[in-house]
């Protein structure tokens, strides 16, 4: 393709992107199609000549489109959101165009640059500590994901625990791990990766009420562990869990770690970014004081099309010990100056795209005080929905909520537990298949649970209230 060919079809597709969000509403939200419907369609081998551009633009538009379930539409209130936005996508295609690997900083200066100037930006941003600044012993670097990070967090604590021992001679002792059930499950996922092992993860209880973990039941089961000879090396501390985005008590389960030297990871993912508005920034109480590593994903609610998740370490060290290896092709001046980062230490891959170029492009779009807006305007709704819920007498709300997600669940007196929950999630699957708004639902405490995220810069006040009618009407 040549520049002439691409500028042409680059325009081509920034128009599309441009008439797709023009036009998100006039799809249904979740895809309807069946398993294995859109890959019936497609050929079953490769072609053998070139085919012009336009015919992957029309095949995009009808085979591919309404496979696609629409997680920018207004009325997508599923998981959590996972935005894009104009500056973002910008700021990707321009890191495609460049087609950078900057895994070291040799590879390409500014992509490292730019990425320890925009990590320790969004720690200004979010109000986190100072040492997580990079001009410090910490620092931040983007991620791919939430759970590389967690990955990347229990490499660390393993180093730091086993005397800097762990990356040369592996684990020679038994290691354990603390969450609670509310966890992500990508801590088991690191544990069984890291060679923990998933029966060394223990599950601290969490109290019933605000289902944060129980800092008490922590320092037991650190106890027992100590005492049984294993080796306690982290603990993950969530703010914002996945099911209900429930806070772990930090400071309190920070002080168990502190007293017996357990790494404290920290998972924000969701909820991390909210901190942007200083009223919000209590949900990070603790954090500065006692979390080793702190991670939040900029691909979930900032805005930043994933993959975004950026990582913060109070002190690096631990993290560059476990992960440094240089191979004789990756040698260079400026990696043995000492007086570049070279972020391949900080991650599991290698190579490494410039993700940077997308979060810089949507902190100056929409600066400081466009981000606020955005995270205000969804809690604002969130807020609102929830007070429509318990103000309807055949609805339980879960309490708190307060972020962007609200739980709750149909009251259905005359069924017992396990009918009432089979209820709730029909009533789910029939609203999903409806097209008209997409949820999803959890379970806590044996009770099956609607949850709605709103969290899309497209979504208005209407869309919720709309969602709101239709889930009341199909209660009846
Ligand atoms: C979404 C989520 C994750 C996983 O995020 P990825 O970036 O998709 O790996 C981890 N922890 C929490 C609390 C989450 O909500």
């Amino acid at each position: 393709m040549s520049p002439e060919e691409f500028r042409q079809f680059g325009k081509q597709v920034v128009d599309w992107i441009a008439d797709y969000y023009a036009g998100i509403e006039s799809h249904p939200v979740r895809s309807q199609v069946r398993p294995g419907e859109v890959r019936a369609q497609l050929p079953a081998h490769p072609p053998e000549q070139g085919e012009p551009f336009e015919q992957v633009l029309s095949d995009l538009d009808a085979l591919l489109v309404p496979g696609v379930t629409h997680w920018q539409h207004p009325n997508f209130f599923a998981y959590f959101p996972a935005n894009a936005s104009g500056p973002a996508i910008l700021g990707d295609l321009l890191s495609s165009g460049l087609g950078v690997q900057g895994m070291v900083w040799a590879t390409s200066p500014a992509c490292t640059e730019l990425e320890t100037v925009v990590v320790d930006w969004l720690a200004e941003l979010l109000g986190l500590p100072e040492h997580f600044r990079t001009d410090a012993v910490g620092g931040g670097v983007i991620q791919d994901s939430a759970s590389s990070a967690a990955l990347v967090a229990c490499l660390a604590a393993l180093q730091r625990v086993g005397d800097g021992q762990v990356a040369s001679r592996g684990i020679t002792r038994r290691h354990t791990l603390y969450v609670s059930e509310h966890t992500h499950s990508s801590l088991e996922r690191a544990a069984r990766m890291v060679g923990v092992g998933a029966d060394n993860v223990r599950i601290v209880d969490v109290d019933r009420d605000t289902l944060g973990m129980n800092p008490e039941h922590l320092d037991v089961l650190i106890a027992e562990d100590l005492a049984a000879g294993a080796v306690p090396t982290m603990v993950c501390a969530t703010i914002g869990t996945t099911s209900t985005t429930a806070i772990d008590p930090v400071r309190a389960v920070g002080e168990v770690c502190r007293r017996h030297g357990v790494w404290l990871h920290v998972d924000a993912a969701y909820a991390g970014v909210a901190a942007v508005c200083p009223e919000l920034r209590w949900i990070n109480d603790g954090v500065a004081e006692f979390a080793d590593s702190y991670c939040t994903n900029a691909h979930k609610w900032l805005l930043t099309n994933f993959d975004c998740s950026v990582l913060w370490m109070a002190d690096r060290r631990p993290m560059i010990d476990a992960l440094s290896i240089l191979p004789e092709y990756l040698r260079n001046p400026a990696t043995a100056s000492g007086e570049v980062i070279d972020y391949r230490d900080w991650q599991v891959p290698l190579g490494r795209r410039f993700r940077a170029l997308k979060l810089w492009s949507v902190l100056r779009w929409y600066g400081a005080a466009g981000l606020r807006e955005h995270i205000r305007t969804s809690v604002g709704l969130a807020q609102e929905f929830a007070a429509w819920v318990r103000d309807d007498p055949r609805f339980e709300l879960l309490q708190p909520h307060p972020l962007g997600l609200v739980c709750f669940r149909p009251l259905f007196p005359e069924l017992a537990t396990e009918d009432a929950n089979d209820r709730t999630y029909r009533l789910m699957e029939a609203l999903n298949e409806s097209g008209e708004l997409y949820l999803t639902h959890t379970k806590v405490a044996g009770r099956t649970l609607l949850r709605l995220a709103v969290g899309s810069p497209q979504t208005e006040r209407r869309h919720v209230l709309a969602a709101w009618k239709q889930i009341q009407e199909a209660v009846g």
